[in-house]
């Protein structure tokens, strides 16, 4: 792979028409071993927020022991890359083969369900395969509420009473039994945790089984930009939300036992940025060459703001505007689908025009695992870059109303 100080550096002397990925494993390690600082358990990185194997790669030699896994597919880059790690399937829903092969073949003792039907099922392959329940665990997927840019405890988690009920069954079969939940990703609010907290103790004390574990999930908040328009809300950072959480745990009578968290977002978002290429400016309009079924999905929902810094192309002689204003522009993408926009704009020098270049910073979450092959565009080329996003010269989207009347 390419090695560059900057995405500058790296669009000015490729010069790409495609999107570049601009990995920084430094960033990465160093964001990976904060988290694991911080918390005072296990921490399994869960797989779907970025499973590139140099992703992977760069956490087992960060020292993440340990990955959150969802379907074969994870199973298997996991295994490849990081042999010795132990892999938790947290999936509440699985096919009957998956488990087959999750017991049977990768070794996996450790997964989650919010209902009884999987217990059969999981049961049935312990049967066949003669494994005893006692080592294998399982975790009750617990219902929370919460507020989460993206809420995910409406799918899957069983309510209180239910999941009361599950951990007496998985018990009385002879497995470990645990409490799990996901209070959502990007949380906004630091009560998140200990609502869910509040629930699962009640949760254990009707119960009334030993207890071989809590998993707290993920939902950490990585940071991005802002709308420079608006006052910054003033968002938790992971200091805040992890001493909070680690108080909540305390006081709750969880912090004796064996702890997990499953983080993705605020591992992997600051890794990544990605330069992008403008191949039209039409006024107020920017097409760029990647777009929401390529690495920007995840900010098309409107929940997030991405920073971006501009990178105008030296070949470019004669410019418009005034190169100190900044305003926004709609972004629009490369794709013939007319949703292909994404809903925040981005905030950048009137100059910007055809040919230039756009840094788009903390894209390592949920981008690059979500692209498409739609209409044959798949952004596939990477560099590394060493300069973290932030350490550049300032990202105008991060610009405040006040830096910006400087
Ligand atoms: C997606 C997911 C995570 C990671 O969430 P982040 O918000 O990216 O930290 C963790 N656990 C489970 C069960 C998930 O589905």
């Amino acid at each position: 792979m390419q090695r560059f100080e900057t995405a500058k550096d790296a669009a000015l002397a490729l010069r790409p028409d495609v999107p570049v990925y601009c990995f920084r494993p430094d960033v990465l390690v160093a964001d990976a071993r904060q988290f694991m600082q911080a918390f005072p358990g296990e921490t399994a990185y869960a797989v779907k927020t970025n499973g590139e194997p140099l992703v992977l790669e760069t956490l087992a030699k960060a020292g993440v022991k340990t990955f959150d896994v969802a379907s074969p597919g994870e199973f298997e880059v996991v295994r490849a890359v990081a042999p010795d790690a132990e892999m938790l399937y947290m999936h509440p829903i699985k096919a009957q083969s998956d488990i087959r092969l999750a017991l049977e073949r990768y070794g996996i003792r450790v997964m989650a369900l919010d209902h009884e039907d999987e217990i059969a099922k999981i049961l049935r392959i312990v049967r066949a395969l003669d494994l005893d329940p006692g080592s294998i665990t399982i975790f009750v997927r617990l219902q929370t509420k919460g507020h989460a840019a993206y809420e995910l405890s409406k799918k899957f988690g069983a309510a209180p009473a239910h999941a009361v009920e599950l951990l007496q069954r998985c018990h009385k079969i002879g497995f470990k039994v645990g409490l799990c939940f996901h209070v959502g990703s990007q949380i906004e609010d630091p009560e998140t945790y200990e609502r869910a907290l509040a629930s699962a103790d009640w949760v254990r004390n009707r119960a009334d089984v030993p207890l071989a574990g809590l998993d707290v999930g993920g939902g950490f908040p990585a940071e991005y930009g802002h709308d420079p328009r608006r006052k910054k809300r003033d968002m938790p950072g992971l200091d805040e939300i992890m001493t909070r959480l680690r108080a909540d745990m305390e006081e709750w009578g969880f912090s004796d036992m064996p702890l997990v968290a499953e983080p993705g977002r605020v591992v992997v978002a600051r890794a990544f940025s990605l330069i992008v290429r403008v191949l039209l400016r039409k006024g107020r309009r920017l097409y760029i060459n990647d777009g929401i079924w390529a690495s920007l999905s995840d900010s098309w929902t409107g929940k997030i703001t991405l920073p971006a810094r501009f990178i105008p192309d030296p070949a470019r002689t004669s410019r418009n505007g005034n190169p100190e204003s900044i305003s926004a522009f709609r972004v629009c993408g490369a794709t013939c689908d007319s949703v292909d926009i994404l809903s925040r704009p981005f905030w950048l020098p009137e100059t910007v025009d055809t040919g230039d270049w756009i840094e788009i910073g903390h894209i390592g979450a949920y981008s690059l695992s979500l692209r498409t092959r739609f209409n044959g565009f798949y952004p596939d080329t990477f560099v590394e870059v060493a300069t973290p996003f932030d350490a550049g010269e300032r990202a105008e989207g991060f610009a405040s109303l006040e830096t910006m009347a400087d």
